[in-house]
């Protein structure tokens, strides 16, 4: 028997014991809420040893003296006859809502799980300072700041020192911010300039977090990138605030972890200036989440952080071999990061081979080869836990997921989107989503095709992005004012991290249909959340999605994959996850609960970077 418990839709539970014979005392604590801070959990009325699955529950508080009747209800009840929501005291959201079910106040996010407290800790212990344009939740555009969060959290639950340097963006998002504090002030170099500079630190998801933040008016603006200031110029100006701060405030970490071009240039300052100064013992490394952006900077840009910038414009230091010949020469800070790093890791093992293979860096790679290793990324599986993710309206898990039948409609019934008419056979309407950034890289075409085709296939889709191109934006509104006014597409243009979770919960198919992805965490995170990835096998997808109907792995097999960049590939890819769901309900819940238990995390991967730390470590 399925239990459940009505509650006021503000309340939430996790996770609710799914069969009597598992409602033990130690399910008991696990099974709480949090209402105002305060904490509780579910107790029975009148036998806290004996849980009997047909009495009444309360909801019992050990921290303020409230007690809430809460009604016990069985699996026939969770289907309500009318709304087929189970959770009748769910505010149920609608279209026309004044504030969209995505901008309500949710509880804090408190992503201290368990798992940190218990985890077992590493012998050797290091101090690692990540420099980093993004980091999730507060400074984040897409998976850099998931990967710098996650990476950063999992090495401290580990035991290890970790510091996140950023730049103090004006549109931080400080409410996730803990006990901000101004740590120094200082003059950092810029332009034949000392630019007096402030430090804060503060704490984010259990992370210590310095923020630089200057006195000029880098940084300023609504968004983290495409402020009205030379974004290169900052990037530079902020990597060598991060190496001056560590020198007056005698910081010494045993790793400097540099990410994307935007920090490229610190492997460059350290070795030309900081390493002769009282900064000996750090190492660096640098990850490289996107080959894209190369940080392209003239001679004279890069001396504006104090280097001279002629010393670097040849070919085995830091110039763009595209350029060599052409008047003037132009820069790489990428390709400098990694001349003049210890190790440079990227973020999946198929996106080194494809690297070594291909684009103009693949030369510098070769020559770097050594030093040069592929770590698959993970997800923070504390941040995206569907047992305890607060944006969801209903919580969930491998093994009762029920809940995500009500995350659905919630979502259908949010975007005003049609409500199926029986939860079972031909009747049944999968739900794609795809969250992303709207670049070439994601493959837009494919994307757009999808959109005709999941409405053809009688689906429902939704798309959440937001697209940094003028043009494309425009590409997307035209084809959001055609299909918006339905009842089975949804494109929204925006950046929403709660309706991203709340997207995820609800969907059964996860589309990544990328031309090339270094990683992805949209697959991971789609899995996580009990939705079967549909992706293009490239780079980090074809280490983590393997075809349902390929039949070498069995055991591997959690998605349906395509190769090719036509319509043609990634409708055969569609369709037949589409006949899966359809007519296969029972493998479907099968493979669903499957992808759930998929290992992704961090807690994974993160073993690898600590080895690649432990192997370059300097001991003093
Ligand atoms: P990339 O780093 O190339 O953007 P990834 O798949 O590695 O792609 O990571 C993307 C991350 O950004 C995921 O956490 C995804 O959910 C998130 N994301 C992308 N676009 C949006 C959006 N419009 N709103 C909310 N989250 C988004």
């Amino acid at each position: 028997m399925t239990l459940g418990i009505c509650l006021p839709s503000s309340f939430s539970i996790s996770p609710i014991p799914k069969t009597k014979s598992s409602i033990t005392s130690s399910s008991i604590h696990r099974c709480f809420c949090r209402i105002n801070s305060y904490d509780f959990v579910v107790v029975n009325k009148t036998n806290k040893k004996k849980l009997k699955p047909c009495k009444n529950y309360f909801l019992y508080s050990n921290s303020c003296d409230v007690k809430i009747p809460a009604a016990q209800i069985g699996a026939a009840e969770l289907e309500d006859s009318t709304t087929k929501s189970g959770f009748k005291n769910l505010v149920w959201p609608s279209p026309d809502d004044e504030i969209p079910f995505w901008r309500r106040e949710f509880p804090t996010w408190d992503v201290n799980s368990d798992d940190s407290v218990n985890a077992e800790k590493d012998s050797d212990l290091l101090h690692i300072v990540h420099a980093t344009a993004e980091m999730a939740p507060i400074a984040k555009v897409g998976g850099l700041g998931d990967v710098v969060t996650g990476l950063a959290r999992a090495c401290i639950t580990r035991g290890h020192k970790v510091d996140v340097m950023l730049p103090f963006y004006e549109c931080i998002q400080r409410q996730h911010i803990n006990n901000l504090v101004l740590i120094s002030t200082y003059a950092s170099y810029f332009n034949g300039d000392w630019i007096p500079t402030n430090a804060y630190r503060g704490e984010v998801s259990g992370i210590s977090v310095i923020f630089i933040e200057p006195s000029n008016h880098f940084f300023k603006g609504q968004s983290v990138y495409g402020g009205s200031y030379n974004e290169l110029e900052a990037y530079l100006f902020f990597s060598r605030a991060c190496l001056e701060w560590m020198q007056v405030t005698g910081t010494r970490p045993d790793f400097i972890h540099v990410h994307e071009w935007q920090t490229g240039a610190l492997p460059l300052l350290y070795w030309d200036m900081y390493q002769d100064l009282s900064l000996k013992k750090p190492r660096i490394v640098l990850t490289i989440h996107n080959m894209e952006h190369y940080g392209e900077c003239s001679q004279e840009q890069l001396s504006k952080c104090g280097l001279d910038g002629s010393v670097y414009a040849t070919e085995d230091k830091a110039v763009d071999d595209r350029t060599i010949g052409h008047n003037p020469e132009r820069l790489s800070l990428l390709k400098g990061g990694i001349v003049y790093s210890n190790a440079v890791v990227t973020v999946s093992p198929t996106y080194l081979k494809e690297t070594l293979c291909s684009g103009w860096l693949a030369s510098t790679l070769l020559r770097n080869r050594d030093k040069y290793s592929g770590i698959l990324n993970g997800i923070d599986s504390a941040m995206w836990n569907p047992a305890t993710d607060v944006f969801l309206p209903a919580k969930f898990d491998a093994e009762n997921f029920q809940g995500k039948n009500v995350c659905k409609r919630f979502v259908q019934r949010g975007l005003g989107l049609a409500l199926e008419g029986t939860s079972s056979g031909s009747d049944r309407v999968p739900l794609v989503v795809c969250v992303t950034r709207l670049v070439a890289q994601k493959g837009l075409h494919l994307l757009t095709h999808a959109i005709h085709r999941v409405d053809e296939l009688g689906g429902q889709m939704v798309v959440l992005g937001r697209a940094p191109d003028g043009r494309v934006e425009r590409e997307f509104e035209n084809l959001a004012n055609l299909y918006n006014q339905g009842s089975s597409i949804r494109i929204l243009l925006m950046y929403s991290e709660e309706l991203s979770h709340m997207l995820y919960a609800a969907a059964d198919m996860v589309l990544v249909p990328s031309m090339y992805e270094p990683c992805g965490l949209a697959q991971m995170i789609g899995m996580r959340y009990g939705a079967i990835p549909v992706v293009r096998k490239t780079g980090g997808l074809a280490d983590t999605v393997f075809d349902i109907d390929e039949g070498s792995q069995p055991e591997l097999a959690n998605g349906f994959v395509f190769e090719g960049i036509d319509q043609g590939s990634l409708n055969w890819a569609l369709d037949r996850a589409f006949s899966y769901y359809r007519e296969k309900p029972n493998e479907w819940a099968t493979t669903l609960q499957k992808v759930m238990k998929v290992d992704n995390s961090w807690n994974k991967t993160a073993g690898q970077y600590i080895d690649l730390y432990n192997t370059l470590r300097v001991k003093w």
